[in-house]
Order: C-alpha cells, then structure tokens, then sequence
C-alpha cells in the first residue's frame, strides 16, 4: 500500500473530517472494506489518516462498524497511535453535558461482535489491564487545560452496550449502581482491536446528555433535543481542536506500555 500514516483518527457522529485533504483512498482488508474511504492528509507535519467510523453519509450503525476492517487499515498503512472522538450520555451528575472525558476504563456488554484478530492458528490472549495509552491521555488533558471554555475529565469508565437501542431505566440504574461514568456503543470492540494490533489508542467523549438512569432522579433536568443539539455543535468544534492540538503535541517517541500487552 503506498499511502502511509502513523497517526490515526476515527471520528465518530460529527466529526466527518478533521484533515484538510482530498487525497481519499478506497482501500480493503482480510477483515473487508473499512467504513469510509481513507483521507490522508497533514497536522501540523504530522501525518495522519481520517476514517469517518459510521461512514461518509452516516449510514453505519453501532453494532454494523466494521470495527476489524478499520483497526486491520490504519495498521496496514503503518499507524501505531490512534485518537477516537465519540459521543457519551452520562451516568454520574459530575460529568455535564458539554464536558469531554477521557476514558481510562471499559465496560463491554455489546454482544455478537467480531472482537478479535487472533480467532485462528494461533492462541494469544492480550493484556487488557489498562487499555488506553497513558501518555496520549496525558498530552490530550494538558491541551485540554489550556482551552478555558473545556471541562475535560482526565478519566472515566465508558461502559458499552449494543444499541442501536438505548438503554432501559433499569439497565442505566444498574451501571450508574456500578460507578461507571459514561455510556456509548462503539468504544468495543474498537479499543481492543487496537491493542491487540499494539497500537496505543486515545478515546475522548463528549457528553451530550443524561443517560435515561440519571434523568430520572429528581434534580436533574432532562436535556430537551435543541439543547442536545447546540451542545453537541459547540463540542465538535472543541472535540476538533482538541485533536489537532494533541496530535501536534505527541512526542514521536512511545513511552508507554501499550506495546508490550500482547502476548503469545
Ligand atoms: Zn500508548
């Protein structure tokens, strides 16, 4: 493959293009065709390659990512270093809608979803421990703190359900009961595909509202859909700044131990 990057980014709901570039490649893998065409463009005079996760038009929903063809991509073209943009409904009052999170923890509950490169000839079982890269999560909470309009929390457990439904009351009860932060649907098995491919890998979320659990206790408001709206507008321009700011600042050497978790 010709184009090369070693930094990648997926972007979620929003955020369709973070790269000025029109150099757009349509590529394929063992694992088939990654959700959107490839654009490979510049950040500063870091290289990077751009996968809009729920495609160009955002026709792909949760549980349909071609999560395996688009990790088996970005590793194809050399990337070691992927940021993830992403939107969360909150599970603890502390996390507002409008702040960003960067997620130190999972929680899988999807189901039925291809989560693994190593299912043939070969037993290899991944160290899962700690599953985001610290010092990418670093570089992020520092440029975060220095944009003074941004509530950043520099941690959270995002737990992951299936969807495309949401939750039920019941089920959001039972994961606030658990102190996980923040709720989403795609950050597996996308984050551990990364792993398992050695990558250090960067999960932010935006919060765009109150997951149906916490909605339901008495002193906090339900977010009308104008509000989830105009929030989630003001944070993509945040969430993009916040990308192009720490992409810039990554020191090119890994320091981390995302390297050294995978293990025949
Ligand atoms: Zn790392």
């Amino acid at each position: 493959m010709a184009a090369s990057a070693t930094i990648g980014i997926i972007g979620g709901t929003g955020l369709y293009s973070i790269v000025d570039s029109k150099e757009e490649i349509e590529v394929n893998t063992k694992y088939g065709k990654p959700s959107s065409p490839i654009t490979i463009g510049k950040i500063g005079d870091k290289k990077v390659a751009f996968i809009a996760r729920h495609g160009k038009e955002h026709t792909i929903t949760p549980h349909m990512v071609p999560y395996r063809a688009n990790i088996a991509a970005l590793g194809d073209m050399g990337v070691t270093r992927i940021l993830s943009s992403n939107a969360v409904g909150s599970l603890n009052s502390a996390y507002k809608p409008g702040d960003f999170v960067l997620f130190d923890q999972f929680v899988n509950m999807t189901q039925g979803r291809k989560d693994t490169f190593f299912d043939e000839n070969e037993v290899v079982h991944v160290g899962m421990a700690d599953p985001y890269c610290t010092q990418m999560r670093a570089v992020a909470s520092e440029c975060a703190r220095g944009n003074k309009e941004m509530v950043c929390h520099d941690r959270g457990t995002v737990v992951v359900i299936n969807g495309p439904r949401f939750s039920t009351r019941a089920e959001s009860k039972l994961f606030m009961s658990q102190g996980f932060e923040v709720i989403n649907m795609t950050q597996y098995p996308e984050i551990a595909l990364a792993r398992e491919k050695k990558m250090c890998y960067l999960g932010i979320g935006l919060v765009t509202d109150y997951d149906v659990g916490l909605a339901s206790i008495g002193n906090i408001k339900p977010v009308s859909f104008d509000e989830v709206k105009r929030v989630f507008n003001l944070g993509m321009e945040k969430m993009t700044a916040l990308i192009n700011q720490a992409v810039q600042r990554l020191p090119d050497e890994r320091n981390c131990a995302c390297q050294s978790e995978t293990e025949v």
